[in-house]
């Protein structure tokens, strides 16, 4: 017998509606690329999505097309977010710190037929026009400007395109599995992956995020999403924000300590979400501006492990409570977030401190696990000790990569997600290393075989391996540990300059450290690990 209820799609488009009728006078704040303020609230951005949305469908253009957008956090490409999933179409966000071949590799592979892009990116949108053949229409996300125009002679504007249209329209009753957004993680090696989410794990995903023991987002919070709206959809944040009611505050192209202090303290924010490294900066800026950070309640630490000494800060200092979370692209992202349980009151404060140091625990609507890294499919006791491959599953967790044919799931039905980790009986994951080899500086991701291979292309590099040290600042930075053909008299800095036109500027190695062997497993395999142990804190130690 089935159920008598209603059934209804879970659609982003519902999301938007909702917004406008229940929390049409939220504002909506919002820096602009050239650093102006902006002030609007839910209803005008739901009609500017509208008009936006009729906009798109006035380009021809069809269900499931993909529209890209590189941009910052900001109200116009809020707008455009909902135009875009609402209407039907695939939202593409692309990280604009992407070296320029991986920029026009996803854009291809991900077949936009739209680019909207924010001002700052110009030059970047001038540069690699010319190998996107299939790029019909690109939207520079402002008022029209002579100087846009000039170098990009094809260029439609934002605030044009939707003055020209209707505050009326119907957003289209989807199936709620249809693809609502598409965002690109870096692979090992090879080229990025795209994550294709659905407005279903969408939604669910808000829901889940939402949550009193999630990140307990309510119409009473003032948020800041300083995590990009390119990063895994700024967390999912506008989503949630739009389903709560809260009020956003976008901070454009100022990810600055200082700027973040300023719009914390003129708008009230109550909580804020970012990476460690963006954390350094504010909590730098506010020591020095003596600002108390008095509005912000809590704030949201995700994308690396969170140092100790930052979350006792925020605490003793700021009177901040920090939720530790971990995520990752495939898994829209919340796989955990750190809240005590009630009967963790009892614990001491340096209990507690270690337990909210852990990456937390699951919300309903995800499952972790662990699998044993020698015989895959065993599973792990979850004792709070043992370590092994950590595993997700859930309603918003990837099942296959954009475009491709096969699962990028375990034969039993999980993802297994590349990190190492432990848990405990309650569910709270700690991560304790990485079995994929990447390094994630200030949130971005380098690939250490991509620079390993780099190195062993010159001729006078006879192995070499690139580990991922820890840093002060940016968490990790990649350093080069590399052996020399005989005789040969190459420098550290000759290395690293060979990088300069091959990655981008920000993916150079920190340094080289040249060494006369490189320790190998019985399989002939570098043995990283040994290197990470021997070497993992060369940057710690050095002045930066
Ligand atoms: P991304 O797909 O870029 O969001 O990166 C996801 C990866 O970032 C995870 O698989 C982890 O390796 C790392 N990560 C995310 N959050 C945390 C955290 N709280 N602690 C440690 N590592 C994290």
């Amino acid at each position: 017998m089935l159920g008598r209820m209603m059934y209804q799609p879970l659609l982003i488009s519902s999301l938007i509606e909702h917004a406008a009728r229940y929390h049409g006078d939220t504002p909506i704040i919002s820096k602009n690329t050239d650093g102006s303020m902006s002030s609007t609230d839910w209803a005008a951005v739901a009609e500017n999505a509208k008009r936006f949305a009729n906009a798109l469908q006035a380009l021809g253009l069809e269900q499931s097309d993909r529209v890209a957008t590189i941009a910052w956090n900001n109200h116009r490409h809020l707008e455009s977010w909902y135009a875009i999933s609402g209407s039907g179409l695939v939202c593409h966000t692309i990280n604009p710190r992407l070296f320029p071949e991986q920029l026009i590799f996803i854009i291809n592979d991900a077949q936009d037929r739209v680019v909207i892009f924010d001002k700052t990116f110009l030059p970047l949108i001038v540069g690699v026009k010319q190998h996107l053949p299939q790029v019909e229409h690109f939207i520079c996300l402002d008022a029209p400007d002579d100087a846009v125009r000039e170098k990009l002679p094809e260029v439609q504007f934002y605030d044009d395109l939707i003055a020209a249209q209707s505050k009326t329209f119907d957003w289209p009753e989807l199936d709620e599995n249809m693809a609502s957004s598409l965002c690109y993680t870096s692979g090992t090696t090879g080229n990025p992956k795209g994550v294709l989410y659905s407005h279903r794990s969408t939604l669910l995903h808000s829901y889940g995020i939402s949550l009193p023991d999630s990140l307990n987002l309510s119409a009473k919070d003032v948020m800041l999403p300083v995590v990009p709206m390119f990063h895994v959809n700024a967390w999912g944040t506008p989503y949630a924000a739009a389903m709560v009611g809260s009020t956003l505050v976008l901070p454009g192209p100022g990810l600055d300590g200082a700027s973040l202090v300023q719009l914390i303290d003129n708008y009230k924010v109550t909580v804020a979400l970012g990476v460690p490294t963006i954390w350094q900066g504010l909590l730098a800026a506010a020591k020095q501006s003596g600002s108390t950070l008095e509005s912000m309640n809590r704030n949201v630490v995700g994308g690396s492990a969170c140092p100790p000494a930052m979350l006792k800060t925020f605490k003793e200092q700021y009177n901040c409570d920090t939720i530790h979370a971990w995520g990752m692209t495939e898994t829209s992202p919340l796989g955990s977030a750190n809240q005590l349980k009630a009967k963790h009151e009892l614990l001491s404060p340096e209990e507690k401190t270690q337990l909210r140091l852990s990456q937390g625990r699951p919300p309903f609507g995800v499952d972790l696990r662990l699998a044993s890294a020698e015989k895959g499919t065993d599973l792990l006791p979850r004792d709070g000790q043992t370590t092994g491959n950590l595993q997700i599953k859930g309603h918003w967790i990837i099942e296959r990569y954009f475009g491709k044919e096969e699962s990028a799931l375990t034969s039993d039905g999980w993802f297994d997600t590349g990190d190492i980790a432990s848990l405990n009986s309650d569910g709270f994951l700690h991560i304790s290393d990485r079995s994929k080899d990447l390094i994630k500086s200030g949130g971005e991701w380098i690939s250490s075989v991509e620079l390993e291979n780099l190195a062993m292309c010159h001729p006078e590099i006879a192995m070499a391996a690139v580990i991922a040290a820890s840093h002060p600042k940016w968490d990790e930075r990649p350093v080069v540990i590399a052996m020399k053909v005989p005789d040969s008299q190459l420098t550290e800095n000759e290395l690293l300059d060979y990088y300069a036109d091959k990655v981008a500027k920000w993916q150079i190695p920190d340094k080289v450290i040249f060494v006369d062997s490189i320790p190998l497993s019985g399989t002939g395999k570098m043995l990283k690990k040994d290197l990470r142990e021997q070497y993992g804190q060369v940057l710690m130690e050095a002045p930066v």
